[in-house]
């Protein structure tokens, strides 16, 4: 298979696929978990395989504004992602990253790192792998992510996009920090969020 081909579903069956796509801060993480527990399904977060390779790319002092440093380096990181909904792991070259992709130097680096060609093809062919494990020899998976139902699975057997006000999802973010020990401070959540908004459904590649 080609890389611009992407699997069709029919081709692919018996494995349930649900696509969800949607903006930061909406639901989308409780949702597919709640969603992936209750059917008996793998759960995938693209949004955290992105976070992974920002930290690996900060880890390892590439400047995450300069695209083609972080074209360059991208294909040496190695992201593993476990898909249980009860408990979704995210390891890169071995390391346990599943706390330090929600701390602010992460959050704030993701949306460039996320915005080159590279780092995308590599990521949305590791997706596709894991999504044709999943569906063929397991129940399937609902996978989430910003480009889900239209680019990495646009024959999905059911497409959701969901979303809330950039004030409701900042709202919702600064709880999350606060309940992981990060300051309180809404105002700037709020900004953080319109600014990746604006970012993400700007740039050129999978706006
Ligand atoms: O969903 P979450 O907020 O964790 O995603 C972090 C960032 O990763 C997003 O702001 C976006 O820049 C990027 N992303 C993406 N494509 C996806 C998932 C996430 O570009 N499928």
């Amino acid at each position: 298979m080609s890389d611009t081909q992407h699997p069709s579903h029919h081709d692919r069956t018996p494995g349930l696929v649900v696509a969800v796509d949607g903006t930061s801060g909406s639901g989308k993480s409780s949702t597919c978990r709640a969603v992936a527990g209750r059917l008996g399904l793998a759960y995938l977060d693209t949004g955290a395989m992105y976070r992974a390779m920002t930290w690996w790319m900060l880890e390892h002092g590439v400047d995450v504004h300069d695209p083609a440093a972080v074209a360059l380096r991208s294909g040496e990181a190695t992201v593993v992602s476990g898909t249980d909904p009860a408990a979704p792991t995210i390891h890169v070259d071995g390391t346990d990253v599943s706390g330090p992709i929600r701390g602010e130097a992460v959050t704030g680096a993701v949306s460039p790192v996320a915005t080159v060609k590279e780092v995308r093809e590599r990521m949305v062919a590791l997706q596709r792998a894991i999504i044709a494990e999943k569906t063929s020899t397991g129940p399937g998976i609902v996978v989430e992510g910003r480009d889900i139902g239209t680019v990495v699975l646009p024959d999905a057997d059911v497409k959701i996009f969901l979303t809330a006000s950039a004030e409701e999802r900042a709202r919702r973010r600064n709880d999350q920090n606060v309940a992981s020990g990060l300051p309180d401070d809404y105002e700037a959540v709020l900004a953080d969020v319109k600014r990746r908004d604006h970012l993400d459904s700007t740039r050129p590649v999978s706006p």
